[in-house]
């Protein structure tokens, strides 16, 4: 079967970007395919600012995809390519005060394509002298969603996931053409085995944990947000906690709005772990600004798979996120995420339970009157179905 491809412009070269380590200030040429520190060992930050704001008032004529926002992203440009018309979710009320982002209504029904598009073409326009292959592991949303973009952007792709993964999951892996490796053992192993690839020569590492483009594209969320609210934003921006990439990403957009004068005031950072695994809750409590270096790998199961998280890499960044947000931590019981899930349904909306965290916690901690929060339903409901009760 051939696929047509008129419809991706060429590639244009990347800008040259610089990743920058933000805990000791180590750098690396984007270009390098260094997808982490190599000091430390710990995710990279990319090194830009957006040049100009992104232009409210002009946005409505522009492409009906998360580039519509060009100014804000790091690879904008006139060849500004794969797109599966990711973005754009609607926004729609669930309470006088709370209203629900459908990011389950996206390509592969998670949010998770909002930072795949950015890999899929920085991988592209990184160019096939320098990249022969991108790899990815996830078990999960993430996984499809590279999968997916590759396909889009005619990139091999090799994605890791754990053994006893569903056959359901791997299918979609498959279908998008994507070469699936079966690693034995937990979560932990099949990291372990997409790092070792990763250090081969030509490998792109698409990994929505380490690499800052991924936080680069999960920020239109906000930049979205914005856009629908006329130029403002909630006074509370909840989000789920796990590895922390849309959290992160939406503390990047507002900390651009802000330095540009599109916002007044930075809404408060309402950050939700499933209380099974909450270690950032728990260091948020504590006072701490990074997770206990005896931080235990293995975790209790949760309904929240998705944000069961026990040593997220990028902790110490997303606690002083919600610290210097104003926010918190919440956490929610899995009888509480049961309970969400069917409640969402019950008023026409199937999500799934990791997608429901954000609305079981506003759901026992409403704002404050008069005061307004926004919460995103990451993934579909068809992904796993409804929890077993
Ligand atoms: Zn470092």
């Amino acid at each position: 079967m051939t696929i047509p491809t008129a419809s991706i412009p060429p590639a244009a070269s990347p800008a040259p970007m610089t990743y920058r380590c933000p805990a000791d200030g180590t750098r690396a040429p984007v270009e390098s395919l260094a997808w982490h520190c190599p000091t430390c060992g710990g995710p990279w930050d990319l090194d830009f600012t957006p040049a100009s704001p992104v232009p409210l008032n002009s946005l409505t004529a522009r492409v009906n995809s998360l580039w519509r926002y060009e100014e804000a992203l790091p690879l904008a440009g006139p060849a500004a390519g794969v797109t599966l018309g990711e973005g754009r979710t609607p926004l729609i009320p669930l309470t006088d005060s709370i209203s629900a982002k459908l990011d389950f209504l996206m390509p592969t029904l998670s949010f998770k394509d909002r930072g795949a598009v950015m890999l899929a073409e920085l991988a592209r326009r990184l160019g096939p002298g320098r990249v022969a292959r991108v790899v990815a592991d996830s078990s999960g949303n993430a996984g499809t969603a590279i999968a997916a973009y590759c396909a889009r952007a005619r990139l091999p792709c090799t994605v890791y996931v754990p053994e006893a993964t569903s056959p359901k999951k791997t299918e979609q892996i498959r279908a998008h053409g994507a070469h699936v490796t079966l690693i034995p053992g937990d979560r932990e192993a099949t990291a372990v085995a997409a790092r070792t690839a990763a250090g081969e020569p030509g490998t792109f590492y698409a990994s929505h944990v380490h690499n800052p483009y991924f936080l680069h594209g999960t920020k239109t969320y906000v930049y979205e947000l914005w856009e629908d609210l006329g130029g403002r934003l909630p006074d509370a921006v909840v989000v789920p906690a796990g590895n922390g990439t849309l959290l992160l990403g939406a503390w990047l957009a507002i900390g651009e709005l802000h330095a540009q004068g599109l916002i007044t005031g930075r809404p408060a950072l309402i950050a939700v772990q499933a209380k099974a695994v909450s270690p950032l809750a728990a260091a948020f409590r504590a006072g701490a600004q990074d997770l206990p270096g005896d931080a235990p790998h293995r975790t209790p199961p949760t309904l929240a798979e998705g944000i069961a998280i026990p040593r997220p890499p990028r902790a110490a960044q997303i606690l002083r996120a919600v610290r210097e947000s104003g926010g918190t931590f919440l956490t929610v019981t899995e009888d509480q995420l049961r309970a969400a899930q069917l409640d969402l349904a019950a008023r026409g909306l199937f999500v799934e339970p990791t997608g429901v965290a954000c609305w079981a916690a506003m759901s026992a901690h409403p704002p404050q009157e008069g005061r307004t929060a926004v919460v995103p339903l990451c993934g579909a409901g068809a992904k796993t179905g409804l929890a077993a009760r």
